[in-house]
């Protein structure tokens, strides 16, 4: 059988884009059911979990604003992005007999939960999976941001920052062949040093409630479910 997980509720971050696939734009969805993949076989471990998806794939509101679109309604434009790849997800889940809720943090009855906090929690205890959608529900803030408030918010062990890579680098090892990987860093050396894992108030806010933020691989199969088990390659960030 499937080894015990170190965990009981986590986070998974993941950004948008990790379900375009090989496109440029919008949504994969044999991307999306690979990724539910890897999320069926840690719920299969009995870890609860909650998710939650950026919108990049589809929309940024910084992207909006360049373009001479209000900010705030860009953000908008982009926390609705972020709805429909929560429910890209929660329908792939579904398929494989996952019972899924999809919470917003803006208000759309007809599409999505409310967020009420122990409601979501409840969600959980039942083993459903958490897909939080609409980000914080407030312009000029991320997915990042989103994901470290509601892994506070649900008592999450820590959030796992799903990527295209093993970790974090001190330089893009994707451009530079020697680049090093952390196997631990603190959250002020991540913001001291401009590290990519996440934007600066997402750090902060994980610094402050003691939340370890684990960075790994997403394209590795299996991936998920290994780190949770403390095999292969990630990186830790803590104080
Ligand atoms: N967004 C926002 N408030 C939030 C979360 C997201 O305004 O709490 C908007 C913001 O415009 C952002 C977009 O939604 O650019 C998509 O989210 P994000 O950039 O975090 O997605 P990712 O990069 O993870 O795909």
């Amino acid at each position: 059988g499937t080894k015990p997980a170190n965990y009981k509720r986590v986070m998974l971050k993941i950004s948008g884009e990790a379900l375009m696939g090989d496109q440029n734009y919008g949504l994969n969805p044999p991307t999306v059911a690979r990724i539910a993949n890897e999320v069926e076989s840690v719920h299969k471990m009995g870890v609860e979990i909650c998710m939650v998806i950026g919108g990049g794939n589809i929309f940024r509101g910084l992207q909006g604003s360049a373009q001479g679109m209000e900010r705030t309604t860009a953000d908008y434009m982009g926390m609705l992005a972020t709805v429909m790849n929560a429910l890209a997800m929660q329908s792939a889940l579904e398929a494989k007999g996952i019972h899924t809720r999809v919470i917003s943090a803006i208000r759309m009855d007809e599409v999505a939960e409310p967020y009420i906090r122990r409601r979501a929690v409840r969600h959980l205890e039942k083993k459903r999976i958490c897909i939080f959608a609409a980000g914080t529900g407030n312009p000029y803030f991320t997915t990042d941001t989103a994901a470290t408030l509601r892994a506070n918010e649900m008592n999450c062990e820590a959030i796992f920052k799903g990527t295209k890579v093993d970790g974090v680098y001190d330089k893009d090892p994707q451009k530079f062949p020697d680049a090093k990987r952390y196997d631990i860093v603190t959250y002020d050396e991540v913001l001291q040093k401009h590290l990519g894992v996440m934007d600066a108030s997402a750090i902060a806010l994980a610094r402050d409630n003691n939340l370890p933020i684990i960075v790994f691989s997403l394209d590795e199969p299996g991936g998920f479910q290994g780190i949770l088990e403390g095999r292969g390659t990630s990186t830790r960030v803590h104080d």
